[in-house]
């Protein structure tokens, strides 16, 4: 039977990033050689990493000024990267949920971190709108999308601090601003790459103005200077966020997947909307995230919630069980997720209900 993957992270990448995975796995570039022990330093290498930085800055129109680095550690490192890069006193956080709590947590270490806003209060199902930014804070930390909720900053933010944001789960989903910012980071498990590698785009000029000392592997400095080749990067990541990158290319761009994206999200949001059983989590449409969609059962069905997993299993739906801090269902559909697969798990929606009928 046909898999539909709409697992959260790492989740579905496109064919063709497999496809070629695959090739270099065995015969890399014409090397003869598997891209698992070639060098690093290698002429064939050397220019994957170039044209992944190249397609990046491409594709996101990076503006110049702006470094783009590939780099070993996850989000979670860079959770500490940037206050220990950036924060000199004091910074200021947006409490969006578990990603942004664990970032707020590791600021700490550094100095002063200010919660702007939260919405704790609420299970996390909206973003906090009209807080006050201090303005002495050495920059404002989001996160563009919260992948254990569904909740997403889909505008690029005007602030009077500089701009820091955990791209993580919605980076190439739509286009960015870049120049609105002065970091965009992110693990490339979502919509790039398998995991391993995380993406940083940083402004040259916010480097450079903290007194502590930062150990060299933790210095942005280091893999701007060394072009992310200070140690060994992890090679086959790289090489699958290449594809990836391409495949976007060939689809049109940043804007044409962003097009397929919303198309894909409101499908499935009027679904859960229509369907009797079911209710979305995030009611206020303008905060709905466009790659994790989440929704639970409706009141008068909850005891059915196990039966629906089952069902949608049997059907070849794959990681759709909600994360368990919010329960119910959720359906990541990343970049790489096909139409087919939304419309496939729609149709599960409708036969589960007209059984119930
Ligand atoms: C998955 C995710 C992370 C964690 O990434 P790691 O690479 O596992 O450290 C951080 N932030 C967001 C928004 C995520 O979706």
């Amino acid at each position: 039977m046909k898999k539909h993957n709409f697992y959260a992270g790492p989740s579905i990448l496109p064919e063709f990033t497999e496809n070629q995975v695959i090739k270099a796995i065995k015969d890399f570039s014409g090397t003869g050689i598997s891209i698992m022990s070639i060098s690093h330093r290698s002429k064939e290498f050397v220019a994957v990493m170039e044209e992944t930085m190249f397609l990046f800055r491409e594709l996101l129109n990076i503006p110049e000024g702006y470094h783009v680095l590939f780099l070993g550690g996850g989000a979670s490192l860079q959770f500490a990267m940037v206050p220990m890069n950036l924060m000199n006193k004091k910074a200021a956080y947006l409490n969006t949920g578990s990603w942004a709590k664990k970032a707020m947590k590791e600021a700490k270490n550094f100095g002063e971190m200010v919660e702007v806003a939260s919405s704790d209060d609420k299970n996390f199902a909206y973003i906090p709108k009209n807080y006050k930014i201090p303005s002495d804070a050495d920059y404002l930390h989001i996160t563009t999308n919260n992948t254990i909720y569904g909740t997403e900053i889909k505008e690029d933010m005007d602030v009077e601090v500089p701009l820091v944001a955990d791209m993580s789960s919605d980076i190439f989903s739509r286009m960015v601003d870049v120049s609105k910012y002065v970091l965009i980071y992110g693990g490339a498990q979502k919509n790039l790459a398998p995991s391993g590698v995380t993406f940083v785009i940083v402004k040259e000029d916010v480097l450079g103005k903290v007194n502590r000392t930062i150990p060299t592997m933790l210095d942005y400095k280091t893999h701007i200077e060394k072009g992310s080749m200070f140690n060994t990067p992890p090679c086959i990541a790289i090489f699958a966020a290449l594809q990836t990158l391409k495949w976007i290319k060939n689809l049109g761009g940043v804007e044409v997947m962003n097009k397929i994206n919303r198309e894909k999200a409101e499908l499935l949001y009027n679904e859960i909307g229509r369907n009797k059983l079911f209710i979305p989590t995030i009611t206020n449409e303008q905060d709905r995230s466009i790659m994790n969609v989440c929704w639970v059962m409706n009141k008068d069905f909850t005891s059915l919630e196990k039966e629906f997993l089952e069902f949608a299993t049997e059907r070849g739906m794959v990681g759709i069980k909600g994360h368990r801090s919010v329960g119910g269902f959720r359906a990541s559909i990343y970049n790489a997720l096909p139409k087919d697969s939304v419309e496939a798990i729609i149709a599960v929606m409708q036969e589960f209900e007209n059984s119930k009928a």
